[in-house]
């Protein structure tokens, strides 16, 4: 509950129109797909924010901390709202700072090959841009919510995405960062250079702090001049342990865009994302299917196609292999981007809410074991009687899984944890991570220890305590373990 004389001086901040304590539009900012399932059952789980403020330049954003800090007052920034780890959720109230009014391209240039923006821009939005400008640019670390997220949002989670085994992640584009920091000081991080080795490398910490550092006000990006040609090579595989070594096969001939492997029931759900789109293109059914998108001139991405289109034809165990290019290429790279989503529409409506088990839609091992984290995972889902797919960008060793519990009772809840649990276990006993892309937020800071060490989380949030010494920023996320992220009684 905020004061009415503290909401007034954050109406004079932003302006009337740009605060909200709606409670529908409250309800809006509040949830996650897991927390609004789990808030069904549980009533600890129905969290709301205070406020909605939305502020329009990094002066406001400045008066805002600075206020907060005055008066205890938690801020959960906020890009599009689609991250999987929870990390906008305002679990301990609060004001949510929404960047969808910073939204402006500040600067393109292309001299020196970089973009200077405001963090509310989206990913999409920039990258038509830059494709539009002069002989055609774009930053490649498209996550696959790239239609929808922000940039401020990309660079706190440091997102990435199939492209990562080529590209790289966000990180690789940040060259400098204005903030605001949780005490409230205005700091600029980073100069407009791809090199620099002056001090300590803050740019990066700042990168994937998920909003619990400082607040991101501006971000100058690198761009790359966009390949003059894309190409994709799409084959069916009898299993997935096929498909993982041929991939493997791929790695040591070339280091394509992407490599990603698909199972049976993402297939379905990239046909029904396609089932809507002219011309209509349908997928094979098969075990497995491997997409290779290559990139940059016609005669290199041509000849590579085609070594990639004779290698899987000589394995017994493939079929249906194909050349994609032009509107057939971009559709196929769309449903894969979309397959997480398309899933629930070929799903059995529940009359229960689902929730997404939190720990299991990111993980990543070494790329020997990949194929031993799908099987143990689908003999583990099995043993629940749960449906899940598998697919991975299986070029960095990150693999996806999704499968949905329904919660009818609290018991389902402790069920859910303790799946979660055996899936974790089984991660990291292959020496993996519980997140290689996602983030951390609150459903994985658990594991943090785990991953990590106990040793090196508390350095993190002594380092946190720099910062944000009133712990005014984004609380409750990766450095604490919250109860919300405990399923276990
Ligand atoms: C269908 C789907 C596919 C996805 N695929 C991928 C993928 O392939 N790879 C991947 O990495 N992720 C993926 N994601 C997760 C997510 O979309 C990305 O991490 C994305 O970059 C988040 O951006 P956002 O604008 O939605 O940020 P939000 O989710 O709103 O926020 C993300 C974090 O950024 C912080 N934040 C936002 N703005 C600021 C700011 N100005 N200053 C400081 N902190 C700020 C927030 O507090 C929060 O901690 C996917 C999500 C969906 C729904």
């Amino acid at each position: 509950m905020i004061e009415p004389s503290i909401k007034a001086k954050l109406k004079t901040i932003v302006g009337d129109k740009y605060l909200s304590d709606d409670p529908v539009e409250l309800y809006c900012y509040s949830h996650d797909l897991v927390s609004r399932a789990l808030s069904w059952v549980d009533d600890n789980y129905r969290i709301m924010a205070d406020l909605v403020v939305k502020p329009d330049n990094a002066d406001q954003v400045k008066s805002i901390i600075d206020l907060a800090n005055e008066e205890s007052l938690k801020i959960i920034p906020r890009g599009a709202g689609t991250s999987y780890g929870g990390q906008f959720l305002p679990i301990e109230g609060g004001v949510v700072l929404d960047f969808s009014r910073m939204n402006h391209i500040i600067k393109i240039d292309t001299e020196d090959n970089y973009a200077i923006v405001e963090p509310g821009v989206l990913y999409k939005d920039l990258g038509k841009v830059l494709r539009n400008t002069g002989r055609g640019y774009w930053i490649p670390c498209n996550p696959g919510s790239a239609d929808v997220c922000t940039i401020g949002g990309m660079i706190a989670n440091d997102a990435s995405g199939e492209s990562a085994i080529k590209y790289g992640t966000t990180k690789d584009y940040v060259l400098n960062l204005k903030t605001i920091l949780g005490t409230g000081q205005k700091v600029q991080l980073g100069r407009q250079v791809k090199k620099t080795v002056a001090g300590l490398d803050l740019l990066s910490l700042f990168v994937g702090s998920e909003g619990t550092l400082g607040v991101i006000t501006e971000a100058a990006l690198e761009f790359l001049p966009l390949p003059e040609s894309f190409v994709t090579i799409l084959g069916y595989f009898d299993s997935i342990e096929v498909a993982v070594q041929i991939a493997k096969e791929i790695k040591e001939m070339i280091i394509p865009m992407s490599i990603e492997m698909v199972d049976q029931l993402v297939l379905s759900g990239m046909n029904s994302y396609l089932s809507r789109l002219t011309p209509k293109m349908v997928l094979k059914i098969a075990k497995a299917a491997i997409l290779v998108r290559l990139d940059g001139d016609e005669k290199t991405t041509s000849d590579y196609a085609n070594r990639i289109k004779n290698l899987f034809s000589r394995n017994q165990h493939a079929s249906d292999i194909k050349i994609l290019r032009g509107l057939e290429h971009e559709y196929i790279w769309k449903a894969r981007d979309g397959a997480g989503p398309s899933l629930l529409r070929i799903r059995r409506p529940e009359k229960n809410p689902s929730s997404l088990i939190p720990a299991i839609l990111d993980f990543s091992v070494p790329y020997s074991k990949i194929y031993n984290l799908m099987e143990q995972f689908g003999e583990i889902m099995r043993s629940h009687n749960l449906i899940f797919t598998r697919m991975g960008h299986l070029g960095d060793g990150n693999v996806h899984f999704i499968s949905t519990v329904t919660l009818k009772s609290k018991a389902d809840v402790q069920k859910m944890g303790d799946l979660q649990e055996q899936l974790v276990t089984l991660a990291t006993s292959l020496g993996g991570s519980v997140s290689a892309e996602h983030g951390c937020g609150i459903w994985k800071a658990p594991y943090l220890g785990t991953v990590l060490g106990e040793e090196v989380v508390e350095l993190m949030g002594k380092i946190k305590s720099i910062f944000d010494p009133n712990n005014i920023l984004n609380p409750g996320k990766m450095y604490s373990i919250n109860k919300l992220a405990i399923f276990s009684n």
